[in-house]
């Protein structure tokens, strides 16, 4: 029985993958050329007015609707005030006590254990500039201002390191799923802050917390909470008290660092944004936008079990990332076999992509040309052995399965005349594994078997040597 008790709560923002900006026309782009995505409303300057995309609204609506949110028929926009270096305006348009979405859920599994993990409400806001600094000096980038950030907030239902990281990976399968954000951490469409504290097991009452801000990768967010949650376990262990502040992960040193007590969310002295109407939403609205969410993890995984008879795990592989399982479902439905394209999935492909680093859509290979390889090895024109030298030159270079068969001679030979002429070459030369055969050691059909493929530089039709083994030595 643990000693003491962790509670993690996330706050999660997300980068909309809008086409403008939130309050502007400015293209809503990830660039490394500073300042060229930038208009006057989203340098802040006095004066402008900002103009809502409701299209940012939709995607966090819609967001709501798969988390199972109660979405807030009336929501507003209020001014957080803050010394921002990086907004001149100094304060942030978000949400406060009115926002878009409250409640809701995310589901996630530990070493098999489903848990359920409650949203406390999800706001919209907008992201801020970006600081740059240089040696001698820094400088501000506006691209990333104005950009459509939604805030999920979570309860701090989380009780490890490893829930914290399940979670943010469950989260981020369901928004790439919607077509909400694309979920890209190297370019910071995914960042988060971490509530965590500790508190001996057997008090009610949470314990002090203490607070990680802006982490940008899961990895970071699992390594900071295990060093954070022992040292506050440590804390307690030693007498001492933990103190409720803003800590900083320093990832090189593989420690959290105090930053600053925390500031009471009275120092941003909120008060609704003049300048904007608050969003009312109808209900038609809210079910359309309901009819447009697009077919989620769960479900997808039940459909591919039922509609192309693959095993619960299979479907749970392939339907992890979207852009895999958008990929099967090409190929299964293109070569008319989906348990051979799963199979091709699950082992060559993933492996290839693990191995050389790449993501399913970067990739040579097109879904086209993996269904033709299946039926060429379905039709017997080349056998797996051949199939995965050809499935290896298509990953790399892409190309045509069938040219490349015949440019490589790859094809399989099922003329009986040639492989009875191997398959009498293996059982002369190895009399010893005929006898063994003969004696009831069904293993050396196996090594008369490879002999033969050997011989034929694997080309030969595996089916059709088996046989004319078993009629040699058995008859
Ligand atoms: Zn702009």
């Amino acid at each position: 029985v643990a000693e003491y008790l962790v509670s993690i709560g996330l706050e999660t923002h997300v980068q909309l993958a809008t086409k403008s900006k939130i309050w502007c026309g400015c293209a809503n782009v990830f660039t490394h050329e500073p300042n060229t995505a930038v208009c006057p409303v989203c340098l802040g300057y006095p004066g402008t007015m900002p103009v809502l995309n409701r299209e940012a609204v939709k995607r966090t609506v819609m967001t709501g609707l798969m988390l199972g949110c109660d979405i807030q028929r009336m929501s507003k926009f209020d001014r957080k005030s803050y010394f921002y270096p990086d907004m001149p305006k100094n304060y942030q348009i978000s949400q406060y006590d009115k926002p878009l979405c409250l409640g809701g859920a995310v589901s996630i599994a530990v070493e098999d254990e489903v848990k359920t993990i409650r949203v406390h409400r999800i706001h919209l806001e907008e992201d801020v500039a970006k600081n740059n600094h240089f040696e001698q000096s820094s400088g501000v980038d506006f691209n990333r201002a104005g950009t459509p950030l939604m805030e999920i907030v979570s309860e701090p239902d989380m009780a490890s390191a490893d829930e914290a990281f399940a979670y943010l990976t469950a989260l981020k399968q369901m928004l790439v799923y919607g077509g909400i954000s694309p979920c890209n951490l190297e370019e910071g469409n995914m960042r988060c802050d971490i509530n965590c504290s500790v508190r001996p097991a057997g008090q009610a009452e949470l314990g002090t917390k203490t607070e990680i801000k802006n982490m940008n990768t899961f990895k970071g967010v699992h390594r900071s909470l295990t060093y954070e949650i022992k040292r506050q376990i440590d804390v307690l262990k030693n007498g001492g008290t933990v103190v409720q502040e803003t800590r900083r992960w320093d990832d090189a040193a593989g420690v959290t660092r105090s930053m600053r007590s925390k500031e009471d969310a009275h120092d941003y002295r909120y008060f609704p944004e003049p300048d904007l109407m608050p969003v009312v939403l109808s209900e038609a609205e809210i079910a359309a936008w309901q009819a447009e969410l697009p077919e989620l993890p769960a479900a997808r995984r039940q459909r591919f079990v039922s509609e192309y008879a693959l095993p619960e795990y299979d479907a749970g592989v392939l339907v992890a990332e979207k852009a895999v399982a958008d990929y099967f479902e090409q190929v299964a439905q293109a070569c008319g076999n989906p348990k051979a394209a799963s199979n091709w999935m699950m082992t060559e492909m993933l492996r290839a992509l693990s191995e050389s680093e790449q993501s399913i859509e970067a990739v040579a290979i097109t879904p086209a040309a993996l269904a033709q390889l299946i039926q060429l090895v379905d039709q017997k024109v080349i056998n797996m052995t051949g199939a995965k030298q050809v499935f290896a030159r298509l990953f790399e270079r892409g190309g045509d399965p069938k040219a490349i068969v015949d440019e490589e001679g790859l094809a399989q030979v099922s003329d009986a005349g040639a492989l009875d002429g191997w398959v009498e070459t293996a059982i002369a030369g190895n009399p010893k594994s005929v006898e063994d055969y003969r004696g009831g050691k069904k293993a050396a059909l196996q090594f008369l078997m490879g002999q033969v493929m050997r011989a034929s530089q694997g080309k030969a039709n595996p089916g059709m040597v088996l046989e004319a083994l078993r009629q040699k030595l058995d008859g």
